[in-house]
C-alpha cells in the first residue's frame, strides 16, 4: 500500500472510516504488519508534528520513546491490547500515553492505535486509565501500593491485600488504618525538597499484618510526576523482611550473647539480653528466666521482660518447693507445665497466679531450661494475655533463647563451683604453708633421675635458701654438712633406684647454725620408668636437743639404778662372804690348831693318846660348830619369813630387766621379754625375788661372755601354768650345764667361774621355797640354759598390759 500526504488535511492517510477515527478522543494511526503509518487522525499528527516533519519517519514507532519500544508490542491476534508509553511531542519531548492496539483490517493498515493521553485520563489521580497499570502490579509476587502525594492509599496489589488481611474490596479507607506511612512521609517530604525527578528510595518500617503482628517491611519508593513534573503519587514496591530480619538479628544478637558466656558474662546479664531480644523480636510475650541452685532446691532470679520486680519478689531466693506454682512443677517435674486460663486453674491463687491475673495475664508456660548435662539448670515462664500457640518464628526464638540460657547458667554454675573449690584450695595452701611453718616442715616433689623439682616455700626456709633459686638436688647438696655427705649420696643413690627413705642428716645454714634434718621420701608414682617421690623435710634440731637431753638424762638415771644394783648385790655378796669368812675362821682355826696339836701329840713318843683324843674330840667340836656356822647362815636367809606384800611378777621383773640393760647393750645382749598379760599377783618380799631374778639374768649375761657364733639372746618369760601356779623362767645362748654341774649348781659354794663365790643358786633357791615356790634349771633344746622358778599365786590379776 502506497503513502500519501495530504497537505490540506491535518490527516495522515486517507480512508473512508477517518471521520469515525478523527471523532475518537485521543491520537489515532493504524499501522501496517511491518509498524509503518497507514492512517493518523489530526490529532497524532498535531500532536507529533507530522505534517512539519516531512522528513519525518514514516515507521510510527520512531514517536515513542526508545526505553518504552520492547514493551508496546502488539500481539497478531486476539483482542485490544492496552500499554502505557511515552510519544514523542513535535518540540521533542514526551508525554505519558495509555496506548491500545486492536488488530483489524480497513483504514488501509493492519493495527488501529489509540492514544489517549494519560493527562486528560487520570483527573490529577492514578485513575481509571491505570487499569492496565494495575493489573500488572496485581500480577506481581512483590507487595505494589500506589499512594496518593498526600501519601493516601490509594492502590494496593493482591499480594499486599493479602499481606494486609483485606478482601480486594475493601474500602480504601478501612485499609489505611493498617498502613504505618509515617516513615514513608519523611521519604516523601525529603523527595520533594528535592525535587528530583523519578526518584527512588529504600525504606524500611514496620506495619501490622494479617495475622495481627508487627512485621517489618522493607520497601522501594518510586515518586510517579506528572508529565510537568508534577508528583502524581507514589510506588510503593514492598518486601516482608521480617522473617529473614528476625533470624539475621537473632543470629547476630546470638552471637554476641554467646561471646558473653564465652567471656564469661554472669548468667544474670546473659539473661538479660537474652530477655532482650525475645522482646524486641516477640513484643507481646512477657518472659522470664528463673535459675535453679546447684542443689536445684532455691530459685534465683535471672532476668525478665518485664515484671522483674514482681519476679524477683516471688522467686529469688525461694524454696523450689514453696508454693505449687507452674515454675515449681515444672522444676521439680523437669517438665513443660502450661496453664491455658489461670483464671479458671486452680493456681490462680499462688503468688505466680496472682501477679499474672493482676497484669491480665493470663496463660502460661514454664519450660524447664536442661543443663547439657541433663539437670534442670532453670526455668524460662512464658506469659501471654491469652492463650496463643508459639507460632514457628516464636518458637524458634523462644528455642534458641533457652538453649542459650542453659549454656550461660550452666557455665555460671560450674564457674561458682569452681571458685569455690579454688577458695578452698586457696585455704589449705595457706593452711598448709602455716602447718609447715609452725611444724617446720617443708614438703617436695622429686624425680630425681631427672632432677625435676618443687619445693614449698618452708622447704626454701629450712635449707636458707634464695625462693628464687631453681630447684636442683645440688641445692640441697651444698647445704650438707660435709660428715653426712656420704649419708646423703648413698640415700639419693637409693632414690635414684626408686627407693623410700627416711634418714637424718645435718646442714650448715648461711650463718654457720647447724640443724638436723629428717628427710622422708615415698615413690608416688611413675612417670615413664622414672620414680617421682612426694616427701618431707623436717628441722629436727629442737625436737633432736629435747631427746638428747631425756635421754641423756635417762642414761644417768639407769646408771645410776645399776649402780645401786651392783653396789647392793656387791654389797650383799661382800657381807655375806665377811660373815661368812668371820662366823667360820673361827672354829676353823680352831680346828686346824687342834688338828696340828692332835698331829704332834700322836708323833711323841710314846704318843700322847689320852690329849690326842682330846684334840681330836675338839675338832670334831669346832667342825660341828662350823658346821652349825653354816646351817646358821642358812638359817639366816631362810629364817626370815617374807613380809606379805603383794607383788606383781611382769613388774618387778620389768625393774630387774631396766637395772641390767645397759650391762646387756655393753654386752650386746638382746633382751626379749614376754611377759604374760593379766597375771594374777603373788605375795612376798619384794627385795628378795628381785635379788633372785637379778642373779639369774647376772648368770645368763655371763653364760653368754664367751659366745660369738649366734645372737646373745637373753629370754624372760613369766607365764600362768595353771590356776594359782606362776613361773618366771630365763633363757640364754650361753655355755649351757655340764652334765656333771647339774645336780650341784644349786649347792652352796658351787662355782665354775674364776672368781665366783657359788652361793647365788644356794641363796635363790631358798629365797624361792621360803616363798612356797620351787626352782629349777635345765638345758635348752639348742644352745644355752634355761633357768626358772614358780610361785603360787593369790588368784587375782593385777598386771593388765601385754607386753
Ligand atoms: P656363781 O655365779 O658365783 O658361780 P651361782 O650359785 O650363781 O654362783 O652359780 C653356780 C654355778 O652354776 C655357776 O658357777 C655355773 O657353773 C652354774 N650356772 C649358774 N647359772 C648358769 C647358767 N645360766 N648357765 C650355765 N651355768 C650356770
Amino acid at each position: 500500500m502506497s503513502m500519501s500526504l495530504d497537505e490540506d488535511a491535518s490527516t495522515y492517510g486517507s480512508n473512508d472510516g477517518q471521520g469515525i477515527l478523527n471523532s475518537l478522543p485521543g491520537l489515532v494511526w493504524t499501522t501496517d504488519e511491518t509498524g509503518a503509518l497507514c492512517y493518523a487522525n489530526s490529532r497524532f499528527t498535531e500532536f507529533t508534528g507530522l505534517m512539519i516533519d516531512q522528513g519525518g519517519s514514516r515507521q510510527w514507532a520512531s514517536y515513542l520513546h526508545p526505553d518504552d519500544h520492547l514493551l508496546v508490542v502488539p500481539a497478531q491476534k486476539g483482542g485490544a491490547q492496552l500499554f502505557a508509553a511515552r510519544l514523542r511531542r513535535r518540540d521533542g519531548q514526551f508525554e505519558w500515553f495509555n496506548l491500545s492496539a486492536s488488530p483489524m483490517k480497513g483504514f488501509g493498515g493492519e493495527v488501529c492505535w489509540l492514544a489517549t493521553e494519560r493527562l486528560e485520563r487520570i483527573d490529577n489521580q492514578f485513575g481509571n486509565a491505570d487499569r492496565d497499570f494495575r493489573s500488572f502490579l496485581d500480577s506481581l509476587s512483590l507487595q505494589a501500593l500506589l499512594l496518593t502525594p498526600s501519601l493516601e492509599l490509594e492502590f494496593g496489589n493482591q499480594a499486599a491485600l493479602r499481606w494486609y488481611g483485606l478482601s480486594p474490596g475493601a474500602q480504601v479507607q478501612d485499609r489505611s488504618v493498617h498502613f504505618n506511612l509515617s516513615k514513608l512521609k519523611e521519604i516523601a517530604f525529603h523527595s520533594q525538597a528535592g525535587q528530583g525527578r523519578n526518584d527512588s528510595a529504600v525504606v524500611s518500617y514496620q506495619a501490622l499484618s494479617a495475622d495481627g503482628t508487627l512485621r517489618w517491611l522493607e520497601a522501594q519508593v518510586v515518586q510517579i510526576r506528572m508529565q510537568n513534573g508534577e508528583l502524581a503519587g507514589y510506588c510503593v514496591l514492598q518486601t516482608d523482611v521480617q522473617d529473614s530480619r528476625d533470624s539475621s538479628h537473632l543470629l547476630g544478637q546470638e552471637m554476641e550473647i554467646l561471646e558473653m558466656v564465652a567471656r564469661g558474662a554472669p548468667s544474670a546479664s546473659v539473661l538479660q539480653r537474652l530477655c532482650d531480644v525475645v522482646a524486641d523480636l516477640v513484643p507481646d510475650l512477657v518472659c522470664g528466666f528463673l535459675e535453679l541452685s546447684l542443689d536445684r532446691k532455691l530459685f534465683r532470679m535471672g532476668a525478665a521482660t518485664r515484671l522483674a520486680g514482681e519476679f524477683r519478689e516471688i522467686f529469688d531466693g525461694r524454696s523450689v518447693i514453696s508454693d505449687k506454682n507452674p515454675c515449681s512443677t515444672a522444676a521439680l517435674t523437669k517438665r513443660t507445665v502450661e496453664i491455658a486460663n489461670m483464671v479458671e486453674s486452680d493456681q490462680r491463687e499462688t503468688s505466680m497466679g496472682e501477679i499474672m491475673l493482676a497484669n491480665g495475664l493470663n496463660y502460661c508456660k514454664a519450660i524447664p531450661i536442661l543443663s547439657p548435662y541433663g539437670n534442670t539448670a532453670g526455668i524460662l515462664a512464658i506469659l501471654r494475655h491469652q492463650q496463643a500457640d508459639l507460632g514457628p518464628r516464636e518458637q524458634q526464638i523462644v528455642d534458641r533463647a533457652k538453649h542459650i540460657a542453659a549454656i550461660s547458667i550452666d557455665r555460671t554454675r560450674h564457674e561458682e563451683a569452681l571458685v569455690r573449690r579454688e577458695t578452698q584450695v586457696e585455704q589449705s595452701q595457706a593452711q598448709l604453708v602455716a602447718a609447715q611453718r609452725i611444724s617446720s616442715t617443708g614438703s617436695f616433689t622429686s624425680d630425681i633421675q631427672r632432677d625435676e623439682n618443687i619445693w614449698s616455700e618452708e622447704f626454701y626456709r629450712i635449707f636458707d635458701l634464695d625462693p628464687k633459686l631453681e630447684p636442683s638436688i645440688d641445692a640441697v647438696r651444698e647445704r650438707v654438712h660435709p660428715e653426712d655427705l656420704d649419708l646423703f649420696d648413698f640415700e639419693m643413690k637409693r632414690g635414684f633406684a626408686g627407693e623410700d627413705a627416711d634418714f637424718v642428716f645435718r646442714i650448715i645454714r648461711t650463718d654457720g647454725t647447724l640443724r638436723f634434718i629428717r628427710g622422708l621420701a615415698r615413690v608416688t608414682h611413675y612417670i615413664g620408668d622414672h620414680p617421682v617421690f612426694m616427701g618431707t623435710v623436717q628441722d629436727i634440731t629442737e625436737t633432736r636437743r629435747a631427746e638428747d637431753a631425756l635421754r641423756r638424762g635417762e642414761e644417768a638415771l639407769a646408771k645410776a639404778r645399776e649402780e645401786l644394783a651392783y653396789v647392793s648385790r656387791v654389797m650383799t655378796i661382800s657381807a655375806l662372804t665377811t660373815s661368812i669368812a668371820h662366823e667360820v675362821s673361827q672354829p676353823l682355826s680352831g680346828i686346824l690348831a687342834n688338828a696340828n696339836a692332835c698331829v704332834r701329840l700322836l708323833a711323841l713318843d710314846p704318843p700322847n693318846i689320852a690329849s690326842a683324843t682330846d684334840t681330836a674330840r675338839r675338832t670334831i667340836r669346832d667342825t660341828m660348830r662350823a658346821t652349825e656356822v653354816i646351817k646358821r647362815l642358812r638359817a639366816m636367809f631362810s629364817r626370815q619369813s617374807p613380809p606379805m606384800e603383794k607383788i606383781d611378777l611382769n613388774e618387778i621383773a620389768r625393774e630387774v630387766i631396766a637395772l641390767s640393760a645397759r650391762d646387756m647393750r655393753e654386752k650386746f645382749i638382746v633382751l626379749e621379754a614376754r611377759l604374760a598379760p593379766e597375771l594374777p599377783p603373788v605375795t612376798g618380799d619384794r627385795i628378795q625375788l628381785q635379788q633372785v631374778i637379778l642373779n639369774m639374768v647376772l648368770n645368763g649375761i655371763e653364760a653368754m661372755a664367751e659366745t660369738e657364733e649366734r645372737p646373745r639372746r637373753l629370754l624372760v618369760r613369766t607365764a600362768l601354768v595353771s590356776e594359782d601356779i606362776l613361773t618366771l623362767s630365763i633363757s640364754d645362748a650361753g655355755v649351757g650345764i655340764a652334765a656333771d654341774a647339774a645336780d650341784k649348781m644349786f649347792e652352796p659354794f658351787f662355782t665354775t667361774k674364776r672368781d665366783g663365790m657359788g652361793i647365788g643358786l644356794s641363796i635363790s633357791r631358798s629365797i624361792v621355797e621360803n616363798h612356797g615356790g620351787r626352782m629349777w634349771a635345765m638345758s635348752n633344746d639348742g644352745p644355752g640354759a634355761t633357768f626358772a622358778f614358780s610361785l603360787p599365786s593369790l588368784g587375782k590379776p593385777t598386771d593388765r598390759s601385754a607386753t
